[in-house]
């Protein structure tokens, strides 16, 4: 689909739109009428105050125009209002989240909020404006009451420590983050810990120097159990030496993948102080654990959330992609129904994103991913067992513009994830890829970006460290001091 724009430059919002009803969207900007094609094409004129709208569909056209209300929304939300009627129109189908493009529904509606002052008016924007559907609306609103005391309960000097661990025993075809394998980059690991640790231990110097108080740890990568025992052993007891853990309220370590993490890791991680680990079957399915090229079955899965109990562990989180190549309506909802028979106190349900990074979208897999609303739809059965949902994201190129979601069971919400998804605390990263994300009293961010992989890490350490410094140096213009 070619999506042709006259005489318009600011067409982020459009273009958004544009492409979650049409993904292959090819987008040129003309300040003249262009010689369209033959075949399918989207035509948006600006004419200072009024938009004409076109589109060709399979040989059909469709056409509206716009007449800007100058006390209505921003012209760039009346512009998409407009073309999302005509695409729905046009190809039959709507989509759940209407118009809204952002990645955090919730924060927008806590915006809003904050300027209404009633949700009612804004429950009635998403709605009427944003055209997002009422089950959508309904899962907004219940997160944000279930995290508005956690919201408000906050303080400005309060932050929380992300370690990042990027390795995993090999690539997830769907995965898109920082992350080597073992394999290729196992040598590299033992010199990646010593600096990690230093790292750690110049951070906790620094945040007690400025005054900060750390509320929540989250070890991540990667996975953070493909490194030895004796490796991730170093990294825990490098953190219970440097922070008074009796004050954190929760410290999680992902032991995401059961083909690298067994009983002696998961006490190690115990010993050192974590409360809360998640470990991430993604399906039920031997069949799609082997299309996605994770390197263990099922039963390896269930053999380490014994292990996790084992190891005293009462708060497992389990992640599951809706939507993953070779997965169907009934093996979701299999896979769904196995973490609520395993107990798990948090179930977080992604849908399936086909990032440029990822080995799917690589190897240009062909998949039909037509089943992944009803494979969403199944969520709504966890409420019967005393789940709610606690905090939400969404991502560019999910399938079908949908959402991850995490699901938990009472007094087992993450804090950590609600913080970096609602973006309302001090986040202070160390490791590669880690990003430090300085929140100001205001709401303001300020972000300071390590270097992305081990080896860049490894080779100009003293850079991070520097970059560390920015990080306080910003606290301090803020302001944050001991209380
Ligand atoms: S386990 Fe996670 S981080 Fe590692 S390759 Fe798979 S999706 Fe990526």
């Amino acid at each position: 689909m070619q999506l042709f724009l006259v005489n318009y430059d600011t067409h982020y919002e459009i273009e958004q739109l544009s492409r979650m009803f049409f993904r292959e969207l090819t987008v040129i900007k003309t300040d003249s009428l262009p010689q369209l094609p033959e075949d399918d094409y989207i035509l948006i004129v600006n004419k200072s105050g009024s938009f004409d709208i076109s589109l060709c569909l399979k040989g059909e056209s469709h056409s509206t125009t716009l007449t800007v209300d100058p006390q209505g929304a921003k012209e760039e939300m009346q512009l998409c209002t407009e073309a999302y009627r005509l695409y729905e129109k046009a190809t039959g189908a709507g989509l759940p989240w209407g118009v809204l493009t952002g990645v955090r529904p919730v924060r927008l509606m806590r915006n809003l909020y904050k300027k209404e002052g009633n949700i009612q008016n804004v429950i009635n924007k998403f709605k009427n404006e944003y055209l997002v559907s009422d089950e959508k609306i309904k899962l907004c609103t219940d997160i944000f009451n279930l995290q508005k005391p956690v919201i408000e309960g906050g303080r400005p000097n309060d932050y929380s420590l992300y370690i990042s661990i990027p390795f995993c025993p090999s690539r997830c075809s769907y995965c898109s983050f920082v992350s080597t394998s073992v394999k290729s980059a196992g040598h590299l690991m033992a010199g990646y810990v010593d600096n990690l640790c230093e790292e750690i231990r110049y951070t906790a110097k620094k945040a007690e120097e400025a005054g900060l108080k750390l509320k929540t740890i989250y070890m991540g990568g990667g996975t953070p159990t493909a490194i030895t025992a004796a490796m991730l052993e170093q990294v825990m007891k490098t953190v219970q030496e440097c922070f008074d853990l009796s004050q954190v309220e929760e410290y999680t370590v992902e032991a995401g993948r059961p083909d690298c993490t067994d009983l002696e890791k998961l006490m190690i991680i115990k010993k050192y102080g974590a409360d809360r680990v998640s470990i991430n079957p993604q399906t039920f399915s031997d069949n799609v654990l082997k299309a996605i090229g994770r390197n263990h079955t099922h039963r390896d899965f269930l053999r380490c959330v014994a292990d996790a109990r084992k190891a005293g562990f009462d708060s497992i989180n389990m992640d599951l992609i809706a939507g993953l190549p070779e997965d169907t309506v009934e093996g979701f909802e299999k896979s769904l129904r196995g973490c609520i028979e395993l107990g798990a106190e948090n179930i977080t349900v992604h849908t399936l994103t086909l990032k440029r990074a990822s080995n799917l979208v690589i190897r240009n897999e062909e998949h039909h991913y037509d089943d992944v609303e009803k494979m969403i739809a199944k969520n709504s059965m966890l409420a019967k067992y005393g789940y709610k949902p606690y905090y939400m994201y969404r991502q560019k190129s999910t399938v079908k513009n949908l959402e991850n979601v995490g699901f938990s069971q009472s007094g087992h919400e993450s804090l950590y994830n609600m913080y970096i998804m609602e973006e309302i605390q001090t986040i202070i990263s160390c490791g590669a890829g880690g990003v430090s994300k300085v929140v100001g009293p205001g709401g303001e961010i300020d972000r300071v970006y390590n270097y992305k992989y081990p080896n860049e890490y490894i080779k100009d350490f003293s850079a991070i460290l520097r970059r560390k410094d920015e990080v306080f140096d910003l606290c301090r213009q803020y302001g944050f001091q001991k209380d």
